[in-house]
């Protein structure tokens, strides 16, 4: 990849922040209280002990840093980074870093939760983490932005490491910034040390088959539910909101199984056709034109009017919070797939299962980019790498137990696959807390 289309992307705007407006989150959008709700109630049902429901209701280490740096002008600004590590009890802690004018402590907090049920549903040996700087990338420059990167890593240089805490991608950071962390991170250490992020550069230790893993694992979940479920994922009727990593590549794994994907979004607009889109040729289109915006084979509708279409499966895969009080009674699909975060709120979960919508949570659906993070990590410190094939493969295998083991405690406990993900989360890291007892 060149240099400019690096720094482009490095530079891309927010599409979550603008689609959210810039407002902080409230009430039915919180993320914390969102999160907190299906954690509470989750460890209720688990009748959790006590004194461990406090222990995993806060997080382990909350870091606050000064990140100055010296813009393009000569001025120095001081921007603030966050890192929060929710709990280490399984491993060390592995989480995206966003880079988000908007971004709060707050909401860095229920994140890195959110990796801590993440890792323990598709059962990895990592605990969560979540890091973030305030800043807007559209208003930095590449140069301003690698000197934020680096200063943040330097300050964080006694927390991250590849035993410790590993970042990842998130918002607004893509490979390029994976690559400057892992620079920093060894000068300090003075050897090349690959393990300490993941999402990193394919050249310098990334894992084959990182891009496409999180779209792959919303298929393989797809394909259980519908297998569950007894339905034929050929001929089966998807709607996709949201074209980007996770979308497209979900997208273009549906229509390969056989499956009509009958309507895209993105951020520019909606489109539909009944007879199916071809998802190959809508990619093309946004290669060349950035955006669906425009895109002729297909007829625009408006984006709310995507989530309530006649589908068998809906494929939420751009931001938080679509799926709220407001639209769930609309909602038709059998299947919700949630490769977005947070997409559906709690008050929308509860009508949906008294709908009967089967609702594959975020936690496992969009599982499949932390797996193979998970395998990036592995195939580093071993230094050997495996081939694409092998990657797929070994996700597969893991997201597949994944799902047989909601399944199975969604159905002894009579709850719900989000409730049970979050009860098989809660109990794999209390089961080891138990295990190690308290440190005093
Ligand atoms: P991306 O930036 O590549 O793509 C986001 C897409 O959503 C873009 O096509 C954008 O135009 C579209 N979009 C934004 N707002 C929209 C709106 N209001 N309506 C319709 N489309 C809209 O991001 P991504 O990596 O594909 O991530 C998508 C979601 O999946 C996010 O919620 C992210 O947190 C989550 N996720 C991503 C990964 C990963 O590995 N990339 C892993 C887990 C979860």
């Amino acid at each position: 990849m060149s240099q400019s289309i690096e720094a482009e992307q490095a530079v891309a705007s927010t599409p979550q922040a603008a689609a959210r407006g810039q407002e902080p989150f409230s009430g039915e959008e919180n993320p914390f209280e969102a999160m907190m709700a299906r954690f509470d109630r989750a460890a209720e049902l688990l009748a959790l002990d006590p004194g461990l429901y406090r222990v995993l209701r806060q997080p382990e280490k909350q870091i606050i840093v000064s990140v100055p740096i010296q813009r393009d002008s000569g001025e120095i600004e001081v921007f603030t980074g966050y890192r929060v590590l929710h709990n280490t009890s399984r491993g060390p802690a592995k989480g995206g870093i966003r880079f988000d004018p908007k971004v709060t402590l707050d909401e860095v907090k229920a994140l890195a939760a959110w990796m801590t049920w993440k890792c323990a549903v598709v059962n990895i040996p990592f605990g969560g983490a979540k890091g973030a700087v305030v800043c807007d990338p559209a208003t930095l420059s590449i140069t301003e932005i690698e000197r934020i990167t680096r200063r943040y890593t330097a300050a964080l240089i006694d927390v991250l490491g590849p035993d410790s805490d590993i970042p990842a991608p998130d918002l607004n950071t893509g490979e390029r910034i994976m690559a400057w962390i892992m620079d920093t991170y060894s000068m300090h250490k003075r050897h090349a040390v690959t393990g300490v992020v993941t999402g990193k550069p394919i050249e310098m230790g990334g894992s084959l088959g990182r891009r496409e893993a999180t779209g792959r694992g919303c298929v393989i979940s797809i394909k259980q539910a519908a297998q569950h479920l007894g339905f034929e994922l050929k001929g089966a009727r998807a709607a996709v909101q949201g074209f980007g990593n996770v979308g497209s590549v979900a997208a273009k794994l549906l229509a390969q199984e056989g499956a009509k994907v009958v309507a895209i979004s993105d951020i520019s607009g909606a489109y539909y056709n009944a007879e199916g889109i071809d998802v190959e040729d809508a990619l093309r289109w946004v290669k060349d034109h950035r955006y669906l915006a425009g895109y002729p084979r297909a007829e625009a509708i408006g984006g709310e009017e995507l989530l309530t279409l006649d589908v068998d499966i809906l494929l939420p895969a751009a931001v938080a919070n679509v799926i709220t009080r407001k639209n769930a009674r609309q909602i038709k699909a059998k299947v919700i797939c949630e490769g977005a975060n947070g997409p559906t709120t709690p008050a929308a979960d509860r009508i949906l299962e008294e709908n009967g919508v089967f609702v594959i949570p975020d936690i496992l659906a969009n599982a499949g980019g932390v797996t193979v993070s998970y395998f990036e990590w592995v195939q580093d410190r071993a230094a050997y790498f495996w081939d694409e094939e092998t990657v797929n493969q070994r996700l597969e295998t893991m997201l597949c137990r994944a799902f047989r083991d909601v399944l199975s405690v969604s159905q002894r406990y009579g709850v719900n696959l989000r409730t049970a993900a979050y009860m098989l989360a809660i109990e794999r890291v209390a089961a080891v807390h138990r295990l190690r007892g308290l440190y005093a």
